[in-house]
Protein backbone atom coordinates (compact mmCIF):
# COMPACT_ATOMS: atom_id res chain seq x y z
CA UNK A 1 0.00 0.00 0.00
CA UNK A 2 1.09 3.76 -0.22
CA UNK A 3 0.55 6.24 1.58
CA UNK A 4 -1.26 9.01 0.35
CA UNK A 5 -1.50 12.19 2.07
CA UNK A 6 -4.75 15.11 1.20
CA UNK A 7 -4.24 18.96 1.98
CA UNK A 8 -7.76 20.08 3.45
CA UNK A 9 -8.18 23.43 2.18
CA UNK A 10 -8.43 23.79 -1.75
CA UNK A 11 -8.29 19.41 -2.18
CA UNK A 12 -11.40 18.73 -0.09
CA UNK A 13 -12.43 21.92 1.64
CA UNK A 14 -13.44 25.24 -0.01
CA UNK A 15 -11.92 27.84 2.51
CA UNK A 16 -11.95 30.14 -0.14
CA UNK A 17 -15.74 30.71 -0.56
CA UNK A 18 -16.06 30.11 3.34
CA UNK A 19 -14.13 32.79 4.48
CA UNK A 20 -14.97 35.78 1.39
CA UNK A 21 -18.83 34.86 2.06
CA UNK A 22 -17.95 35.17 6.47
CA UNK A 23 -19.51 38.80 7.64
CA UNK A 24 -16.40 39.26 9.87
CA UNK A 25 -14.38 39.08 6.72
CA UNK A 26 -13.34 43.13 6.51
CA UNK A 27 -14.43 43.86 10.39
CA UNK A 28 -10.74 45.01 12.25
CA UNK A 29 -9.14 42.73 13.63
CA UNK A 30 -10.03 40.01 10.92
CA UNK A 31 -9.42 42.18 8.12
CA UNK A 32 -6.14 41.24 7.78
CA UNK A 33 -6.39 37.78 8.79
CA UNK A 34 -9.05 36.78 7.72
CA UNK A 35 -8.15 32.96 8.35
CA UNK A 36 -7.72 33.87 12.04
CA UNK A 37 -11.60 34.25 12.21
CA UNK A 38 -13.14 31.90 15.03
CA UNK A 39 -14.94 29.04 13.99
CA UNK A 40 -14.11 29.56 10.14
CA UNK A 41 -13.06 26.06 9.31
CA UNK A 42 -16.11 24.13 10.97
CA UNK A 43 -18.45 24.80 8.25
CA UNK A 44 -16.56 24.40 5.18
CA UNK A 45 -18.38 23.40 1.88
CA UNK A 46 -16.49 20.48 0.22
CA UNK A 47 -14.74 21.01 -2.87
CA UNK A 48 -16.83 19.83 -6.07
CA UNK A 49 -16.57 15.48 -5.68
CA UNK A 50 -14.06 15.48 -3.01
CA UNK A 51 -15.80 13.75 -0.78
CA UNK A 52 -16.77 11.01 -3.09
CA UNK A 53 -13.14 10.97 -4.52
CA UNK A 54 -11.56 10.59 -1.33
CA UNK A 55 -13.95 7.78 0.18
CA UNK A 56 -13.05 6.08 -3.31
CA UNK A 57 -9.53 6.66 -2.00
CA UNK A 58 -10.34 5.32 1.67
CA UNK A 59 -11.96 2.39 0.15
CA UNK A 60 -9.16 1.40 -2.33
CA UNK A 61 -6.57 -1.52 -1.62
CA UNK A 62 -3.62 0.75 -3.45
CA UNK A 63 -3.68 3.45 -0.55
CA UNK A 64 -3.51 4.13 3.26
CA UNK A 65 -5.34 7.88 3.22
CA UNK A 66 -3.64 10.46 5.68
CA UNK A 67 -5.24 14.19 5.46
CA UNK A 68 -2.18 16.56 5.82
CA UNK A 69 -3.05 20.05 6.83
CA UNK A 70 -1.98 23.56 7.94
CA UNK A 71 -4.41 25.03 10.51
CA UNK A 72 -3.38 28.60 11.30
CA UNK A 73 -1.03 29.22 14.17
CA UNK A 74 -3.12 32.09 15.70
CA UNK A 75 -6.17 30.27 15.30
CA UNK A 76 -6.86 27.74 17.61
CA UNK A 77 -10.30 26.74 16.90
CA UNK A 78 -9.14 25.97 13.34
CA UNK A 79 -7.29 22.71 14.65
CA UNK A 80 -10.18 21.43 16.64
CA UNK A 81 -12.84 22.66 13.66
CA UNK A 82 -10.84 20.48 11.05
CA UNK A 83 -10.71 17.44 13.21
CA UNK A 84 -14.56 18.01 13.59
CA UNK A 85 -15.47 18.47 10.32
CA UNK A 86 -13.63 15.82 8.74
CA UNK A 87 -15.64 13.05 10.80
CA UNK A 88 -18.64 14.97 10.01
CA UNK A 89 -17.61 14.14 6.67
CA UNK A 90 -16.15 10.90 6.90
CA UNK A 91 -17.28 9.06 9.98
CA UNK A 92 -15.40 6.79 11.57
CA UNK A 93 -12.96 5.78 8.96
CA UNK A 94 -10.45 8.61 9.44
CA UNK A 95 -10.29 8.11 12.79
CA UNK A 96 -6.12 9.19 13.91
CA UNK A 97 -5.87 10.15 10.25
CA UNK A 98 -5.36 13.96 10.46
CA UNK A 99 -1.68 15.28 10.42
CA UNK A 100 -1.77 19.17 11.24
CA UNK A 101 1.58 21.07 10.49
CA UNK A 102 3.52 23.49 8.77
CA UNK A 103 5.93 21.48 8.08
CA UNK A 104 4.28 19.17 5.31
CA UNK A 105 8.22 18.29 3.98
CA UNK A 106 9.03 16.48 6.97
CA UNK A 107 6.11 13.92 6.97
CA UNK A 108 6.43 10.66 4.98
CA UNK A 109 4.66 9.06 2.15
CA UNK A 110 4.78 8.44 -1.22
CA UNK A 111 1.97 11.03 -2.71
CA UNK A 112 0.84 14.53 -1.21
CA UNK A 113 -2.33 16.02 -2.99
CA UNK A 114 -1.78 19.50 -2.58
CA UNK A 115 -3.18 22.92 -4.41
CA UNK A 116 -0.28 25.05 -2.84
CA UNK A 117 3.32 24.58 -2.58
CA UNK A 118 3.25 26.31 0.42
CA UNK A 119 3.90 25.04 4.49
CA UNK A 120 6.52 22.47 2.76
CA UNK A 121 4.40 21.19 0.13
CA UNK A 122 6.63 21.62 -2.95
CA UNK A 123 9.40 20.24 -1.43
CA UNK A 124 7.51 16.60 0.08
CA UNK A 125 9.85 13.83 -0.64
CA UNK A 126 7.32 12.07 -2.36
CA UNK A 127 5.28 12.60 -5.26
CA UNK A 128 3.55 16.06 -5.43
CA UNK A 129 0.34 16.16 -7.13
CA UNK A 130 -0.69 19.45 -7.83
CA UNK A 131 -3.94 20.01 -7.44
CA UNK A 132 -6.04 22.52 -9.66
CA UNK A 133 -3.10 22.89 -11.82
CA UNK A 134 -3.12 22.28 -15.24
CA UNK A 135 -2.76 18.59 -15.19
CA UNK A 136 -4.86 17.85 -12.30
CA UNK A 137 -8.13 20.33 -12.45
CA UNK A 138 -9.83 18.41 -10.15
CA UNK A 139 -10.80 15.44 -8.67
CA UNK A 140 -11.83 13.19 -12.03
CA UNK A 141 -8.47 13.73 -13.38
CA UNK A 142 -7.09 12.50 -10.05
CA UNK A 143 -8.49 9.64 -9.50
CA UNK A 144 -8.13 8.71 -13.37
CA UNK A 145 -4.28 9.16 -12.51
CA UNK A 146 -4.45 7.64 -9.45
CA UNK A 147 -7.18 4.45 -9.76
MG1 LIG B 1 -4.49 23.82 0.30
Amino acid sequence: MKILNIDLDGVVADFVSAMNAHPLRNELPFDKDPDTIPGLFRNLKPIESAISSVEKLLHSEKYEVYFLSTAPWDNPSAWTDKRLWLAEQFGDKINRRLILTHRKDLVKGDILIDDRPNNGAKDFDGEWIHFASKKFPNWDSVLNYLL
